[in-house]
């Protein structure tokens, strides 16, 4: 099937295509729901503008939400603030959930959302604005039957706060599950701030055990240390792993014999950003990838490893924090040198997952406690890792083809049984 020239056309719907594309031809998928698949069932522009903080000035900025598969049950997916945001990365990211949600078994299909800023450049009165004016312009897409965005890039609790109290004053009473990821004293959930970093340590500690290395004192590398980057760093640490860098939009820091996290926070938290920290090593975002480790987190961006350094990343075990950081061609070039990747829609499905018990505890007022999501979860993702694994070594596959398989295959049953309107 040829990838026609439609307004979600860019490299990284073409990347999300050509996976499924691949795993779709190894499953003989039936071509219809195939060609379903492979566009998103809804898809919204949008631009509105918002007051400057000095008042008499107005900006226009564009912004997009993308709902891949309405089959499973309400959407949900994430809202990204960041300049490269368009409606390319938002489809391969909505479909990116509609296949992590199948293969934990959420009853969700995917979506995604964003708004094309640098967020780093409005105060936090504009970034309120802009969020407000965002939901509004969105409000009939979501809701907790609906649709339900969560934090991403260059979003928080704090912007999930504020969507949620737009969408409740527009419905006139409080609606706490519209959005997910939001704080813990409008209905947020206990864990979920972790969720996506300790998803994807349960997915190292179990790629360790996998590979023959020991997890306590392996040495860990990530790039990005936000939200998810900095949740795993803490946890691996905790647990007894050895984190010796990692970085943010500025470049990284290095000891090769382990980060006192502890004084990293403090620098982060009084200087916001990892810029200065003193004695250590200083890594670009280029060159943190290829530091030698046991194991490489990517937790920032897409589009990080690719066939120009694929050669020269230094781990046995890659776990992608973030969504899509690795290249086809790299893929390719990783899985010839045998490094063990742990794919994107496996490794950070811990925050979805999480996310689900927040919306479930937000629909029954009844809240669990920290333990019992932890408990919960950590046993959801070690089961996702090892149903994969399960599939991967009976077909002789990686596990990212592995993991779709899985994903796709629940959706296409779904497709498959509900039949076709009218
Ligand atoms: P975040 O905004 O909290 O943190 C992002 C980190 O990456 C920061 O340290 C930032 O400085 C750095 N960064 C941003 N742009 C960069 C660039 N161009 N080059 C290098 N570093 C850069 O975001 P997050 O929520 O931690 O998300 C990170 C990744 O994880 C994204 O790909 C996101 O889609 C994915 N993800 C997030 C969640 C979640 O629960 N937040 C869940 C699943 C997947």
């Amino acid at each position: 099937m040829a990838v026609q020239k439609l307004e979600w056309d860019t490299p990284m719907y073409r990347l999300a295509v050509a996976q499924l594309d691949q795993t779709a031809a190894l499953m003989e998928l039936d071509e219809n729901i195939w060609e379903r698949l492979r566009t998103p069932q809804r898809a919204l522009v949008v631009s509105f503008p918002f007051r400057r903080d000095n008042y008499t000035e107005v900006d226009t900025v564009f912004g997009y939400r993308v709902q891949h598969l309405l089959t499973m049950g309400p959407t949900k997916g994430g809202v990204r603030y960041d300049e490269d945001v368009d409606m390319g990365e938002t489809t391969a990211l909505a479909m990116w959930m509609t296949w992590k949600c199948a293969l934990i078994g959420l009853p969700f299909g995917g979506a995604k959302g964003g708004v094309r800023i640098n967020p780093r450049s409005f105060s936090q009165g504009e970034l309120q604005r802009i969020t407000r004016r965002y939901t509004s312009e969105i409000i009939e897409m979501i809701g907790p039957d609906r649709d339900i965005p969560a934090p991403d890039l260059g979003t928080n609790e704090q912007t999930m706060a504020w969507m949620m109290d737009t969408y409740s004053q527009q419905k006139g009473h409080a609606v706490p599950g519209v959005v997910t990821g939001k704080p813990v004293e409008i209905g947020g959930s206990l864990g979920r701030r972790d969720a996506t970093g300790r998803g994807v340590i349960t997915c190292v500690i179990e790629s360790c055990r996998h590979v023959g290395i020991a997890f306590e004192g392996a040495k860990i590398v990530l790039q990005g240390y936000g939200q998810v980057g900095a949740a795993a760093a803490r946890i691996a640490n905790a647990l007894g792993a050895c984190v010796v860098a990692v970085s943010d939009l500025q470049g990284g820091i290095h000891d090769p014999k382990g980060l006192d996290l502890r004084k990293v926070d403090a620098w982060v938290e009084e200087h916001g950003s990892l810029e200065g920290f003193p004695g250590v090593e200083r890594v670009t975002n280029a060159g943190i990838l290829e530091l030698p480790c046991d194991v490489l987190i990517p937790a920032a961006i897409q589009n990080q490893i690719t066939g120009e350094n694929a050669e020269r990343i230094r781990c046995r075990i890659l776990a992608e924090g973030a969504n899509g950081p690795t290249t086809l061609e790299a893929d390719e070039i990783l899985r010839k040198r045998g490094v063990f990747v742990v794919p994107d829609i496996l490794a950070n499905a811990g925050g979805v997952t999480v996310s689900y018990f927040e919306w479930v505890q937000d629909a029954q007022q009844f809240f669990w406690t920290e333990e019992e999501v932890n408990t919960r979860l950590i046993q959801i993702m070690q089961r996702a890792f090892r149903d994969v694994l399960k599939v991967a070594e009976a077909k002789a596959i990686d596990l990212r083809t592995a993991a779709m398989m899985r994903g796709i295959h629940r959706v296409a049953e779904a497709k498959r049984r509900r039949g076709v309107f009218p």
